[in-house]
């Protein structure tokens, strides 16, 4: 592959420009069924749950940005993960991280786990991971950097410890998306997205994706994918493929914007911890520099009290208090409430997820605007918690 990352996000190697009449756009197949030329003859596509033109061309494009040999669309990010979880079988172990998106910990406490799937949680980023593996474990599971904890993990170091041991190296990518990381080229197995995120990124479809390397690992997870059919229907793939003719820029500008937001937040009296993996205090900021290329758009901070944390909440203007990251908008959320409500609250705390605690996502807005609407909204916080720096 010689194109280029932002060119791969236009248009791929080989594609025929005089395909499609010269559609720049790549069409819609809106489509559940493909008509057969004869008998024992196919186009290719036959029935939009198993393919589909436009999920393929979006699903193509992934592929080559994560390095990967093939990806496979989903209607959404937990849809991809619950089809990885079908890979495994009654008695089968995985080690997974402590802290991960709060779905992912629903799935695998909840419905895993009834299907005979037991799980292991530590915090990877610190830990001896060797020491967790054992006779039944056959994968291990992790975001990097972790939802909403911004923990970072060493991958490559991570993936030679699976590899010795023949287990799976699962990822989930969708705090960096495939131009800040790719976790396949550092030893990762399955990478993991949900696309609804920094990939479709404008806040307007849900999707997911699992890339792999491996041609029998492919061959599984086409099998589970067809028979349980949560496939990403034509529009929403189409809506995906347009969403990352930009990614470049946006991430880009994303991640310049959270920089500056960092330091802002790092150096606000209001502010009492500031979790970002681009501040060179941060414990992950030698690893991530070595494993991305950027430190991402993510930024989790705590604030005196729960009082304050929520009127922060109902006093932006320019960020959105909402669920949900990587789009455009700039969003803050309440982990606690929100994202992880169903995560216990003793693993919340163990994991340093606090009533004080916000996640923000940064968008591509004005950061001085961004900024201003932090800083006013701490200033009523304050007033109406009564907080003052002496106190
Ligand atoms: C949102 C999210 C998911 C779930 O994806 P959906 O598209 O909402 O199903 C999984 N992992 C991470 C890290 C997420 O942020």
């Amino acid at each position: 592959m010689s194109y280029s990352i932002e060119t791969l996000c236009q248009h791929l190697e080989g594609d025929d420009v005089n395909a499609h009449f010269g559609a720049i756009s790549y069409p819609i197949y809106q489509t559940a069924a493909f008509a057969h030329k004869g008998f024992g003859q196919s186009s290719g596509y036959d029935y939009t749950r198993l393919q589909n033109p436009t999920r393929a061309q979006l699903e193509k494009t992934v592929a080559q940005l994560e390095h990967g040999i093939d990806c496979i669309a989903f209607s959404s990010g937990m849809c991809a993960i619950g089809c990885v979880m079908e890979l495994f079988h009654p008695g089968d172990h995985i080690l997974i991280d402590e802290d991960l998106y709060g779905g992912s910990i629903r799935l695998f406490r909840e419905i895993s786990a009834k299907n005979g799937i037991e799980f292991t949680s530590a915090p990877l980023s610190r830990v001896n991971v060797e020491e967790y593996i054992k006779d039944n474990t056959r994968a291990v599971y992790l975001e990097t950097p972790t939802n909403p904890m911004m923990n970072v993990t060493d991958l490559a170091a991570l993936a030679r410890v699976t590899k010795k041991h023949g287990i799976l190296l699962i990822v989930d990518n969708t705090f960096l998306s495939p131009y800040f990381q790719n976790p396949l080229e550092l030893g990762a197995d399955i990478v993991l997205h949900s696309g609804t995120k920094f990939l479709a990124g404008h806040h307007d479809a849900i999707a997911g994706f699992a890339i792999v390397k491996d041609p029998e690992l492919r061959d599984r997870l086409r099998f589970l994918f067809k028979t349980t059919g949560a496939g990403l229907d034509p529009f929403d793939a189409w809506l995906v493929l347009r969403g990352i003719k930009t990614l470049a820029v946006r991430m880009d500008r994303a991640k310049q914007n959270a920089e500056r937001l960092a330091a802002f937040l790092d150096s606000d009296p209001h502010v009492t911890r500031v979790l970002y993996p681009g501040l060179p205090k941060h414990p992950g900021y030698e690893i991530m520099k070595k494993q991305a290329r950027g430190f991402g758009a993510m930024i989790t901070f705590d604030v005196p009290s729960r009082e304050f944390a929520i009127a922060v909440l109902e006093h932006v203007n320019v960020i959105l208090f909402a669920e949900s990251l990587g789009g455009t908008e700039s969003l803050i959320t309440y982990p606690v409430t929100q994202t992880h409500s169903d995560v216990p609250k003793d693993v919340l705390e163990r994991n340093g997820i606090h009533e004080t605690t916000l996640r923000l996502s940064v968008g591509i807005e004005g950061v001085e605007d961004l900024i201003g609407d932090l800083r006013q909204a701490f200033q009523k916080a304050a007033e109406l918690c009564g907080w003052s720096q002496e106190a």
